[in-house]
C-alpha cells in the first residue's frame, strides 16, 4: 500500500487569465482530488492542495487537456508571468501589458516535450496526444505552439536557471503586480496616439525571499535598467534571463537570485553585460507618473458594454458556500475569470441583465462578504503557512483575520476613521511569498507564534519596509502596535498613510513617539 504522499500542485496562468472551462475543471479537481479547496496566488494562479501521489497523473493531464497548464509554474525556470487583472477592452496599453506577459511566457517556456511526456503518459499515447485536438488547443492557448520534440533549451541550455526568475508586465501609474519585486519588470509605453506600443521601461534586480539572522539574504527593489523600443522587448527579456543564467550564484540557492548579483554588481555592470548580450544599448528610461495600488474590486464596465465584478476572496482561499455559489455563477453565465496579484479573482463579460442574478447568487450562496469589504482586509495578504506549508514556523492564512479584527480594534481606539486604509501582509516564514516586505506593516513569521515587524512599505509598494521588532508573540501585538497608531494619528500629516508616516520619521523618532503614546 505504501504511504499516502500528498503534493501541492500550483498552475500556470499568465496575467492570471482563466478560460471558463478551466475554471470549472479547477473546481471540481479541487473537489475529486484536493481538500476541497482552491487556493488563489499572489502570482496570478492556482495552488491545489492535498493531492495524493496516485491521482497526480490524473490531475496534470485534467489540467492541461483543459486549456491550463502547470508547465514552469515550480522549478529554476521563469515562473507565472503576472499582468495587470484590469478588465478593460477598451485600454489598448492594458491589453499591451497583458499581451506581453502572455508572450514572455511563451518565449520563456521550457521546450522539452518531457512535460507532456509525463503527465499525458508519453508511451501510452506518445502515437496519439500529439494529434489530440483538446492538447493542441492547451498548447495553444498557452502559446506553447506544438514542438513535442526534446529539442535543446534555445534559452535555459542544459542547465537552466541558477534558480527561479519571476516577471510581471504593467502600465505606467498601475502597481497591482508589485513591479519592483520582480526580477524583471515590464512596464509598456504607448505612443502619442496611445494606441500602439512605442517601447517598455524594463526594471531588474527585485525580490523578497530571505532567511533569518543571515544578513547576505534580503529583501531588494528592482532598479532601472533602461528603455527599449517595442521590437527589442524579447531580445532584452532573453538578454537579462542570459545575464542570469550566465552569472548568477550557482554554489549558493541562497544568494542565487538576480538580486543578489544587482546589489554586488550594481545596475550600471548588470546593464553593461546584458548590452552584450543585447547587441545594443538601453536607453534613458520614459519618465512616469506615479504608482499606485489598484484591485479592481466591485462592479464596472469593461468598456464593450459588459460588465466586471471583481470578488474579494479572503486570502486567496475559495472554500464552502462561497466556492460553490462563484462555481454557480461562473458556470451559469460561462464568465472567464482573472486571478488578481492580490488573490481576488475578476469575473468577466457579465452581460448588464444578467448583473442582479449573479449578485443574488453569490449573496444567496453566502457570499455577501465577497462584494462588501473593509478597508483592512481589502488590502491585507496570507500565506497558506500552516499547516499547508513545509517552511512555515507558524500561522499566516487562518491566522490574519483576527489579527485584522484586533488591528482595526486598536485603529478604532487610536481615533483613526474605519475606513483608514492599511496594507498588512502575514507570512509564515521569511521566504515572503506575499511580498510582505513591501507592506506599510508586515508580520513575518519567526517562531512560533511570533512574527518579525516590518514598518514604513509604502501604500503603493515602492517603498522598501524594515525590520522593527523581532520575536513580537500574537497575543502581545496590542502592546507594539497600539502605540505605534496612536503616535501617527496623533503626528501624521493630512491623510499620510502609515507606511509613510513612519519612513518620514524614521524608527528612532518613531520609537520616541511611540513610547510617549504608550505613556500617555
Ligand atoms: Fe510557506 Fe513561507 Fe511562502 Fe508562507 S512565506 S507560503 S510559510 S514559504
Amino acid at each position: 500500500q505504501g504511504k499516502a504522499y500528498s503534493f501541492l500542485m500550483r498552475t500556470r496562468q499568465p496575467a492570471g487569465v482563466v478560460p471558463n472551462r478551466l475554471y470549472l475543471v479547477m473546481d471540481d479537481l479541487a473537489d475529486q482530488f484536493g481538500n476541497g479547496t482552491l487556493r488563489l496566488t499572489t502570482r496570478q494562479a492556482y495552488q491545489l492542495h492535498g493531492v495524493l501521489k496516485k491521482d497526480l497523473k490524473t490531475v496534470f493531464s485534467s489540467v492541461i487537456k483543459n486549456m491550463g497548464s502547470t508547465l514552469a509554474a515550480c522549478g529554476d525556470v521563469n515562473r507565472n508571468v503576472m499582468g495587470p487583472a484590469a478588465p478593460f477592452t477598451n485600454r489598448p496599453d492594458y491589453l499591451a501589458a497583458q499581451k506581453a506577459a502572455l508572450d514572455l511566457a511563451d518565449l520563456l517556456t521550457p521546450q522539452s516535450g518531457a512535460y507532456y511526456d509525463v503527465w499525458l503518459d508519453g508511451e501510452k499515447f506518445m502515437s496519439s496526444y500529439k494529434e489530440d485536438p483538446a492538447v493542441t488547443e492547451a498548447r495553444a492557448f498557452n502559446g506553447f505552439g506544438t514542438n513535442f520534440d526534446n529539442s535543446p533549451e534555445p534559452i535555459y541550455g542544459s542547465q537552466y536557471l541558477p534558480r527561479k526568475f519571476k516577471i510581471a508586465t504593467t502600465v505606467p501609474g498601475d502597481n497591482s503586480v508589485d513591479l519592483f519585486t520582480q526580477d524583471l519588470g515590464v512596464v509598456v509605453i504607448m505612443d502619442d496616439s496611445g494606441q500602439q506600443v512605442q517601447g517598455y521601461n524594463l526594471y531588474v534586480g527585485g525580490g523578497q525571499g530571505r532567511s533569518h539572522r543571515d544578513a547576505d539574504t534580503f529583501p531588494r527593489l528592482a532598479d532601472p535598467l533602461g528603455y527599449v523600443a517595442a521590437a527589442d522587448l524579447f531580445a532584452a527579456a532573453k538578454a537579462v534571463v542570459a545575464v542570469f543564467r550566465d552569472y548568477g550564484r550557482r554554489d549558493n540557492r541562497k544568494q542565487a537570485r538576480t538580486r543578489h548579483m544587482l546589489a554586488e554588481w550594481g545596475v550600471d555592470k548588470f546593464r553593461s553585460v546584458a548590452e552584450q548580450y543585447l547587441g545594443k544599448r538601453f536607453q534613458e528610461p520614459v519618465p512616469l507618473p506615479p504608482w499606485q495600488y489598484k484591485d479592481y474590486l466591485g462592479w464596472g464596465e469593461q468598456g464593450d458594454g459588459r460588465l466586471y465584478c471583481g470578488v474579494y476572496v479572503q486570502n486567496g482561499r475559495i472554500k464552502g458556500e462561497a466556492k460553490r455559489a462563484l462555481r454557480a455563477a461562473i458556470e451559469r453565465y460561462s464568465l472567464p475569470v482573472v486571478l488578481t496579484p492580490h488573490q481576488n479573482l475578476v469575473l468577466r463579460d457579465v452581460r448588464p441583465e444578467d448583473r442582479e442574478d449573479i449578485e443574488q447568487l453569490l449573496r444567496a450562496g453566502g457570499v455577501k462578504e465577497l462584494v462588501e469589504w473593509d478597508g483592512l482586509d481589502r488590502l491585507s495578504m496570507a500565506c497558506p503557512a500552516l499547516p499547508l506549508c513545509g517552511l512555515a514556523v507558524t500561522e499566516a492564512e487562518r491566522a490574519l483575520p483576527d489579527v485584522n479584527t484586533r488591528i482595526r480594534a486598536m485603529l478604532t481606539r487610536a481615533g483613526l476613521p474605519p475606513s483608514q486604509p492599511l496594507h498588512v501582509r502575514m507570512t509564515g516564514c521569511p521566504n515572503g511569498c506575499v511580498r510582505p516586505y513591501m507592506a506599510e506593516l508586515g508580520l513575518v513569521g519567526d517562531g512560533p507564534n511570533s512574527y518579525q515587524l516590518w514598518l514604513g512599505g509604502g501604500p503603493a509598494q515602492t517603498r522598501l519596509a524594515q525590520p522593527y521588532a523581532e520575536r513580537v508573540k500574537v497575543k502581545d501585538l496590542e502592546s507594539t502596535l497600539e502605540p505605534l497608531f496612536g503616535a501617527w494619528r496623533a503626528g501624521r500629516q493630512p491623510d499620510e498613510a502609515f507606511g509613510d508616516w513612519v519612513a518620514r520619521l524614521g524608527f528612532d523618532a518613531v520609537r520616541q513617539q511611540a513610547a510617549a503614546a504608550a505613556a500617555a
